[in-house]
């Protein structure tokens, strides 16, 4: 049979974009459809802009520690428009770069949504587009909550266009997004109180980052509420009330619902050709991101497997080659690092205590102490590093940090850790200094065995 393309990509995020340009590199007829904004919520509306905020966000501490070093300043204050300007300028700069990307290599571009007629053809903005393989890499989106009032709220997307700065925030949420809006929302001058339901908030990470990060946020004035919820929302006059679970109330400027994501796979009809869902709407696949339906594939936070950036560009990369490289790979979903650009950052790379503990003996090593900087600057911030090893073979299985440069200093951790490193070639590296990144390689005494309660503060 006679196809229009031999691959047709529906999204034009991290994950379709790499798919589509590598496969076209390869000679494959490619089409790449995308309805919203090239680049996808990394370079539009996650990743890239939230960078920028947080890297605006770290002046007002830097400004406050130069004292001590002997600057005179004096700031007048933030203007919000300038920098909304700087990051929706950027994002548009690299919003643009995708798009040439693709063409550059060849591909047809459709500003268009697709949807599924059968198991091969799609309607591609009123155009019908025939593909031997497809490709649905269509991303995910913020999801409300479902309490009353919700609509009251704002979800991350909004942040990056808001017409004025808000001054009172309310954050609900415990993860990724909920945590660093609150950072650089604060960093920027506003009071910030976030709300998680459990009681400890950022799961899944390692128990001393969660306890250090908490820690860290409150000392920089941020309002903490573990276990507590919103049960209603209001909108009275300009101000947003939240009616909370201790029975309290909170009124402020804007609330950020950051409690969770969706994948978008509505108007796709999967129906149409026979591609399963799971609950929640993500298309589950094999190891070689293949759905149900052998030619028809899907990547990145539409399978809501590790959702970021760099797995989705990889699992693209990875596709492409198979399909169309004469290079079949998959990619290792297992210790790939990660990082929260929180106020302070965490990175984290392979197994929590908690993960290690439960899989076999292990050995605790954990350092904390004042960076440099803040000896002098006299702010209260404590760095801490972590190195969790396998007690039999000594292989080190996860590292951990909180501090300035985490996510910078991870990166490299990260190649040692997925090489197979052991404990003695972390002690044999010599370290540079002076630097926090150093204590990953001076980690000399056990601090305890994984699992067991934590003798220090
Ligand atoms: P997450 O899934 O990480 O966090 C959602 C949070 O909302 C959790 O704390 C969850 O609580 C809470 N929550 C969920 N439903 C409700 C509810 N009904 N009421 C109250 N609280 C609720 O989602 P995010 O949106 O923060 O991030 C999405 C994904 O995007 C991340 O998992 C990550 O993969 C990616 N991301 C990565 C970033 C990075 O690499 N730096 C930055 C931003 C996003 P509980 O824990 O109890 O379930």
């Amino acid at each position: 049979m006679d196809f229009d393309v031999d691959l047709f990509v529906i999204g034009g995020g991290s994950a379709g974009v790499r798919c589509a340009r590598i496969a076209a590199g390869h000679g494959a007829r490619v089409g790449v459809a995308e309805s919203r904004f090239w680049g996808g919520t990394c370079v539009n509306v996650g990743c890239v802009p939230k960078k920028i905020l947080v890297q605006a966000s770290e002046y007002s501490g830097h400004f406050a520690d130069s004292r001590a070093f002997g600057w005179q300043l004096s700031v007048a204050g933030h203007d919000w428009p300038t920098l909304r300007e700087a990051t929706l300028a950027e994002t548009r700069r690299l919003s643009g770069i995708y798009v040439s990307l693709l063409t550059n290599a060849g591909c047809t571009v459709f500003d268009a949504p697709a949807r599924f007629l059968d198991p091969h053809t799609l309607d591609v903005g009123g155009r019908r587009v025939s593909a031997e393989r497809i490709v649905i890499a269509t991303g995910g989106q913020p999801e409300r909550p479902g309490i009353p009032g919700d609509e009251h709220g704002l979800i991350s997307d909004d942040l990056f266009t808001l017409e004025n700065f808000p001054r009172r925030v309310a954050i609900m949420g415990g993860g990724y997004i909920a945590v660093e809006f609150a950072g650089l929302l604060a960093g920027l001058g506003a009071q910030v109180t976030l709300l998680y339901r459990g009681e400890k908030f950022l799961r899944g990470f390692d128990s001393d980052l969660r306890d250090g990060l908490a820690e860290a946020m409150r000392s920089s004035g941020i309002d903490l509420r573990f276990a507590t919820t919103a049960g209603e929302i209001e909108r009275i006059g300009p101000d947003t009330r939240l009616h909370l679970s201790d029975g309290s109330r909170l009124d402020v400027d804007a609330l950020f619902l950051c409690t969770g994501r969706r994948p978008n796979v509505a108007g796709l009809d999967l129906a149409a050709a026979g591609v399963a869902s799971a609950r929640g709407g993500a298309i589950p696949v094999d190891a070689g991101m293949a759905t149900n339906v052998p030619h028809i594939f899907a990547l990145g936070d539409v399978t809501d497997q590790v959702n970021l950036t760099p797995v989705a560009t990889a699992q693209g990369h990875a596709l492409a080659d198979t399909l169309f490289g004469n290079r079949p790979r998959s990619i290792s979903l297992a210790n790939v690092p990660s990082a929260v650009f929180s106020s302070p950052p965490i990175a984290t790379v392979g197994l929590t205590e908690e993960d290690a503990a439960a899989r076999g003996p292990a050995d605790i090593f954990v350092t904390r102490f004042t960076p440099m900087r803040h000896t002098i600057s006299k702010r209260a911030r404590r760095t801490m590093i972590k190195l969790v090893v396998d007690s039999a073979t000594q292989k080190v299985l996860g590292a951990h940090m909180l501090g300035e440069d985490a996510p910078e200093i991870m990166q490299g951790i990260a190649v040692a850790i997925v090489a197979g490193a052991t404990k003695a070639d972390f002690d044999r590296t010599i370290g540079i200094h002076p630097t926090a990144a150093e204590e990953f390689v001076t980690l000399r005494t056990r601090t305890r065995e994984a699992g067991q309660p934590p003798r220090d503060p």
